[in-house]
């Protein structure tokens, strides 16, 4: 993968090879660390790169951070401000990931969240796709448990719980699986590795609630708006049972990384017909307009990177 030149670091923007921290950093030794993901997408006809959702990302990094007993002084639109001049120091004009992560920073032994030095970095990497098979991937249900509200929670984007991810992505991979659905410790569908999931049942959309161990994805958030205001489908939130999977008519996963991800089959059952169903092909295009910026209704979702020269008034 490419470096990035820059990264935000100790509050400020460096070179990236100066963005070190040491062996003894707490974060690394116990994955007391929280994340985000944020795309951002270079619009050709436009000229412009637009960050999608910034402030609900950062909103999210900062409940992570309070989940980890971490607090810092920054708001959400400052974090968005500090990746604007990353990003425009980098000078990126194609498709981009942006990764902050909050972390505990002191050089100590002691397992712990509090009396700790809290640190935030920043830095972005150009990115396309994630998932290779993204029209007709073939998933498995993995043996592997999803984390548990009460052990570590999956709505903190906590470092050390993607070890539970992990484990999960690389089962799956080496079973020759494009990804991996994962069960509550009671058994329902909560999420994939790093997206969640939705199905269609007899025309309905539904998907996990937040209180089935998922994190609250903003893809799944953007994809429920669209499919009840751009296709008038109805969406719900609801347990879902393994076997209705293997039943229903359509079925993908949702991330910022995956993107709207068509699953064909899962566990060699194909699901429908085993194409792409219309809901989500029509979703897999409605989405890739809106966070290109290409939907004036939802322009509210995309943070331009550049500014841009007034139009000439000769
Ligand atoms: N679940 C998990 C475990 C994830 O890591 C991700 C990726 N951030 C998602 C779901 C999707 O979330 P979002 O749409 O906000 O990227």
């Amino acid at each position: 993968m490419t470096l990035p030149n820059y990264a935000y670091f100790e509050g400020k923007i460096v070179p990236y090879a100066e963005a070190k921290v040491g062996v003894m950093t707490h974060a690394l030794n116990y994955g007391t660390g929280a994340f985000g993901g944020v795309r951002a997408y270079w619009n050709s006809d436009e000229e412009q790169l637009f960050i999608f959702r910034p402030i609900d990302h950062f909103i999210r990094v900062l409940n992570s951070a309070k989940l980890l007993f971490a607090k810092f002084d920054h708001t959400p639109e400052d974090l968005r401000d500090i990746t604007l001049e990353l990003i425009r120091r980098e000078g990126y004009k194609e498709d981009i990931y942006i990764r902050p992560l909050v972390y505990k920073a002191d050089e100590t032994i002691g397992v712990r969240l509090h009396d700790l030095r809290d640190e935030i970095t920043i830095f972005a990497v150009p990115f396309t796709r994630y998932i290779e098979k993204d029209e007709d991937a073939h998933v498995t249900v993995s043996s592997w448990r999803r984390v548990d509200d009460n052990a570590v929670p999956a709505r903190g984007k906590i470092t050390g719980s993607y070890v539970n991810s992990a484990f999960i992505k690389t089962d799956a991979l080496l079973a020759g699986f494009d990804e991996a659905l994962v069960l509550t410790n009671e058994g329902h569908v909560s999420e994939g590795s790093a997206e969640n999931v939705f199905m269609v049942r007899g025309g309905v959309l539904i998907t996990p609630p937040v209180t089935d161990n998922i994190l609250e994805g903003i893809t799944r958030r953007t994809i429920m708006t669209l499919a009840h205001v751009e296709l008038g489908v109805e969406v719900i939130e609801r347990q879902i049972d393994r076997t209705e999977v293997y039943l229903c008519e359509e079925f993908f996963m949702t991330g910022t990384a995956a993107q709207v991800t068509a699953i064909t089959k899962v566990d060699y059952r194909a699901i429908g017909d085993g194409e792409m169903g219309p809901i989500t092909a029509q979703l897999r295009i409605l989405y890739h307009d809106v966070v290109r910026g290409k939907m004036p209704k939802y322009r509210h979702w995309n943070e331009p990177v550049y500014a841009k020269e007034p139009a000439s008034s000769g």
